[in-house]
């Protein structure tokens, strides 16, 4: 299941394919205002998460599976993956 959140408090919006997610964590060291895991091991986007735009990108890279999709609030461009 992809979640699609959209924070006022974030630059960009963030999607997250948990089918995807492996539970490696990695995300969680780039960016750990902004991701966690769910009961599922599976991450998710914290309630009030308020990691900087690099931060975020930092993380997408990060993962190894591609699970994470960020995209620009006001252009609404898909920063990661290009
Ligand atoms: S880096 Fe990717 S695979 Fe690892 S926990 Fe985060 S979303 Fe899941």
């Amino acid at each position: 299941m992809t979640k699609i959140k959209k924070f006022e408090s974030l630059e960009v919006n963030i999607k997250i394919d948990q089918d995807a997610c492996i539970s490696c964590g990695t995300c969680e060291v780039f960016a750990p205002k902004t991701f966690e895991f769910d009961k599922n091991l599976k991450t998710q986007v914290k309630e009030e998460p308020h990691d900087n735009k690099d931060k975020i990108i930092s993380a997408a890279e990060s993962c190894a599976v591609e699970a994470i999709t960020v995209i620009d609030n006001k252009t609404s461009k898909k920063l990661y993956p290009k």
